[in-house]
């Protein structure tokens, strides 16, 4: 390359450069992803080191980040000025770090280092005076930032006094969305047919941005500070460690997972072992911090014009690969509403194969002007969500369709209605109700599926992972693996509460597939009186009707399911699948052919003694007849009890009532209950 080639490249990359620190740091709109800047940032750093005459120092190279937008938020002046760090992709380029490191201090390595995961978010720096917060502003261009106090005061956890500290103190850290918020704000933006956000970080720059701070507040933004600006020199701390603990004790969050390591090799270690849990955290971050632990090399190492020289960003490996659209295919959610995904040619990406991708709405369709057939950049965000960085317009031969939304639901066949830029299935028995009786099949009085929650559900209905109660049987670590948000952890923990949940019994299954009219209370009525799935497949409409608490109208609906081959089906497949339809409680027949009456208050509910009986095989009625078996006589008994007499009705006191239980099923009442 001649001086000249190098001159026109090194221009061009600035230029572009400029124009992406601008959406990325004024817009929080980044068009290109974080690699792609990196290698545009490198590819520039390079060609100025072989061409050191192109150096200038108006460079991207030489700068952080963008001047903010004139205008909304009041610029302010910080009063030291905040850096951005220099990034290791690679073990070499850690390694390489520290022999800076040797060289300009002129001693041997290993240092010590305090590391620190990299939260995905924007720094910000909080000014105060004696203990009282002034201000708190974004970085900006690292000497201006804008001020955003009303919005910083949002975040519950920032402390606006503090005790025992510097004069004059800048505090800084990052402000960051949580996953889980990050996910539900997108979800809201989908619904209402806007655009969504990127990525958590921009969730968190956009929302700390807004002009309404009630509207910041319920974005659900965190914070975590990890330096000092001004008051680190009063404050006598010797050590990064120490530092934040310092920051711990005078009521800052502060990212608990820090730990120290010694040299490149012990960095490392905790890095390797990071990029394992990252998916774990609740929060992105996009590598680890590795910062010299001792504050006096701080001082001797300085800092370069973007950077300090003691610290470095490790970054966890994004790996962005092109591939093509082939289709797309529309999915009804629980609310009705339609979602476009992207069928991708599958691709491996960080660990997994991605073959599908949420195209969110038609805003984001008609944002990113993407094609069927179009070369797409996907990678995973936080490692973890398949993601379009952008379409690959130059690639493009003509071929390819534009989107076309579909007039019905695919679900159901009902003609969509559309409420802006919203498409929705209006039938309320679409069977995207699907989620719904997932949902219902894993509460707690149900299955009690712990860990199998709403918004997992409708992942796994998404990535078609299940489609029914009986689907959950049949996943394996490896489906749950590539879902967003979980870990190794929680997906053995699942797969545990799954395997559980075979064993619930009858009563708690027949609730839990939620035959019509079938509460808590009937579904024991119905396993005690039954006692096995099969024999209530064979149930008659007289055997149902015996049955406590079963009326015509239920009777006749419940009867109906029964003998529906699609409930057949699905019991076939849970069986099949191992999960017992026997009932739990044995005792099912022992008080069989024996009818109650309750008179006068008992010790227990006596809701509950009732449901007792019954799940035991009794009848319980509300009068006294010829017969009826026993009367079971609390305190203040009524006329019952009397009438009990006249009949000859034998009696039967609490105490006496829960020795005969005991008699008949050799349990404690306790163990019945
Ligand atoms: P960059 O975003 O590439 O300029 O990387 C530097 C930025 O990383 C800093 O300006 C901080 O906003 C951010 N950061 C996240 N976590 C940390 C941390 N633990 N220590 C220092 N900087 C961090
Ligand atoms: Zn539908």
């Amino acid at each position: 390359m001649t001086l000249e080639e190098a001159r026109k490249r090194v221009n061009e990359l600035r230029d572009l450069i400029r124009y992406h620190n601008y959406r990325y740091y004024v817009l929080a709109d980044p068009e290109i992803s974080d690699a792609e800047y990196d290698r545009l940032l490198r590819e520039l750093k390079e060609l100025e080191e072989r061409f050191p005459e192109l150096k200038s120092p108006d460079s991207p190279t030489e700068q952080v980040g963008a001047r903010p937008l004139e205008s909304t938020f009041r610029p302010v002046r910080h009063p030291t000025r905040m850096y951005s760090l220099d990034n290791a992709f690679s073990f070499d380029e850690l390694k390489a770090f520290e022999e800076r490191i040797e060289r300009a201090l002129g001693r041997k390595g290993p240092f010590a280092y305090t590391v620190e995961h990299k939260v995905d978010g924007l720094s910000v720096n909080l000014y105060y005076e004696d203990g009282v917060l002034v201000y708190g502003a974004t970085r900006g261009d690292g000497e201006v930032g804008e001020e955003v106090t009303q919005n910083l005061l949002t975040i519950p956890t920032i402390p606006r006094r503090l005790k025992g500290v510097p004069e004059r103190l800048e505090v800084r850290g990052e402000v960051y969305m949580p996953i889980e918020a990050f996910l539900r704000l997108n979800e809201e933006l989908e619904e209402r047919g806007e655009k969504v956000f990127k990525n958590p970080r921009n969730a968190a720059a956009g929302s700390l941005r807004q002009k309404d701070p009630r509207i910041t507040a319920k974005r659900g933004l965190r914070a975590t500070f990890y330096a000092l600006g001004l008051g680190l020199e009063e404050s006598g701390l010797q050590t990064q460690y120490e530092l934040l603990l310092w920051l711990k004790e005078k009521g800052f969050p502060v990212e608990h997972g820090f730990t120290r390591a010694l040299g490149a090799e012990g960095v490392e270690e905790v890095y390797q072992d990071w990029l394992k849990k990252r998916r774990a955290l609740p929060f992105e971050a996009d590598g680890v911090v590795a910062k010299l632990d001792d504050l006096s090399l701080w001082r001797e190492l300085g800092y370069t014009a973007r950077a300090p020289r003691f610290a470095i960003a490790y970054k966890f490996p994004a790996e962005e690969k092109e591939t093509r659209l082939l289709d797309v295919v529309f999915q009804v959610g629980r609310t009705g509403r339609v979602t476009p995904v992207g069928i991708l040619e599958p691709v491996f990406i960080e660990g997994s194969e991605v073959s599908r991708v949420t195209l969110h709405n038609e805003s984001y369709i008609e944002e990113l002007d993407i094609r069927i057939g179009d070369w797409v950049l996907v990678h995973k965000a936080g490692g973890v969500i398949p993601e379009v960085i952008r379409v690959l317009k130059e690639r493009r031969t003509g071929e390819e369709r534009p989107i076309v939304w579909p007039e019905t639901c695919p679900e159901c066949g009902f003609h969509l209605v559309k409420e802006g830029k919203v498409h929705r299935c209006p039938n309320p028995l679409c069977p995207a109700k699907r989620f719904e009786a997932i949902r219902h099949y894993a509460s707690r009085k149900a299955m009690d599926i712990q860990g199998l929650g709403e918004k997992l559900i409708e992942k796994l209905l998404e990535k078609g992972l299940v489609k029914d109660v009986a689907d959950l049987y049949r996943l394996r670590k490896e489906d749950l693996l590539g879902l967003e948000r979980m870990g190794e952890k929680s997906a053995e923990n699942l797969l545990r509460q799954i395997e559980a949940s075979k064993h619930r019994g009858l009563e708690r299954l027949l609730y839990a597939l939620g035959l019509p009219g079938v509460g808590e209370v009937l579904a024991r009525n119905l396993a005690a009186r039954f006692q096995s799935m099969d024999r209530l497949l064979e149930a008659s409409l007289e055997e149902l009707l015996q049955v406590e608490g079963v009326g015509e109208l239920t009777a006749r609906a419940i009867l109906e399911t029964l003998k529906d081959p699609a409930f057949r089906d699905l019991v076939r497949r849970l069986k099949e699948a191992g999960v017992e339809m026997e009932a739990k409680e044995k005792g099912g027949e022992a008080l069989k052919g024996l009818t109650f009456v309750i008179t006068g208050e008992l010790s227990r509910p006596r809701e509950e003694v009732k449901a007792l009986l019954r799940r035991l095989g009794a009848k319980v009625t509300d009068s006294v007849s010829r017969k009826t078996s026993y009367l079971v006589v609390g305190e203040n008994p009524g006329s019952k009890l009397e009438k009990a007499r006249s009949l000859g009705v034998p009696t039967l006191t609490e105490e006496e009532l829960y020795r005969l239980l005991e008699a008949r099923t050799g349990k404690k009442t306790e163990e019945l209950v």
